[in-house]
């Protein structure tokens, strides 16, 4: 996808920032810590359902990657990317979901106890619900600096009920406006609401784009940062196409709404 974004301009390599991974720590911080060192170790199943040593590795940096966007967009006062999925099913004690570890809350609960934020929002608008971020923001009492919108839990399993986009839009409204008190922002932008993935069902190309551009809209000048989530299309050659397509266009709303008109 980087590559993708590279290739047509959209982002320029200057824009790309290094960063560092989290540590075991910060993992034990919001996971079981026996749960963090057995799966690190490979001593049992990730959220792939595997023991795959590249996915173990992968993952103090899918965290490191959002948690340094979410310090750059604290620092900047705007918003930024982190090109990353995986994270909204990890609960405290369980992968489960192609999600190992919840990098959305190994994200919040890190800069809480830095004391760089008092209160965060998630805007979760992957398809599915985030049933790990709301059992971790449970396990750990976080209920009242933690504000959580996961559209999951009201649109799952709601496709073709009714007049889906317009009750989608109601929500997010109110949602956004709940956000609005929170230091920081994490807003997962996930292609899985796509009417044509196979795991979604419910929104077109354009009411996602009209999803995007509200939030970057209301979050202008404000810290924000947005990551991938879920997407599951392929084309009729097998690529992947029509998810980068929907990233795509994400990262161009969040510049146009970024740029000075
Ligand atoms: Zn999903």
């Amino acid at each position: 996808m980087i590559d993708d974004w590279l290739a047509r301009g959209i982002i320029q390599a200057h824009h790309i920032e290094g960063f560092e991974p989290v540590s075991r720590a910060d993992f034990k911080r919001v996971h079981n810590p026996q749960m963090v060192d057995d799966v690190l170790d490979l001593k049992r199943r990730n959220g792939f359902r595997n023991q795959d040593p590249e996915v173990a590795a992968s993952l103090p940096f899918t965290s490191g990657s959002l948690l340094a966007a979410a310090h750059w967009a604290l620092a900047h006062q705007e918003a930024v990317c982190s090109p990353t999925s995986g994270f909204h099913h990890a609960g405290f004690d369980e992968p489960d979901g192609y999600c190992t570890f919840n990098g959305l809350m190994v994200t919040a609960v890190k800069l809480l106890d830095l004391g760089l934020v008092r209160r965060v929002a998630i805007l979760d608008c992957d398809l599915h619900y985030g049933n790990g971020t709301d059992d971790i923001i449970v396990r750990l009492g976080l209920q009242s600096s933690i504000g959580h919108h996961t559209m999951g839990q009201h649109f799952e399993g709601e496709q073709g009920v009714g007049h889906p986009a317009a009750r989608f839009m109601s929500w997010l409204n109110t949602a956004i406006q709940q956000c609005a008190r929170a230091d920081l922002v994490i807003y997962q932008a996930g292609a899985d609401p796509h009417i044509n993935d196979p795991l979604g069902g419910l929104l077109t190309t354009r009411e996602m784009l009209k999803r995007d551009l509200a939030v970057f809209r209301a979050f202008r000048c404000h810290p924000l940062v947005w990551n991938l989530a879920g997407g599951y299309q392929r084309d009729v050659a097998g690529s992947i196409e029509p998810v980068l397509q929907l990233h795509r266009n994400t990262a161009l709303a969040c510049t146009k709404v970024a740029a000075p008109s």
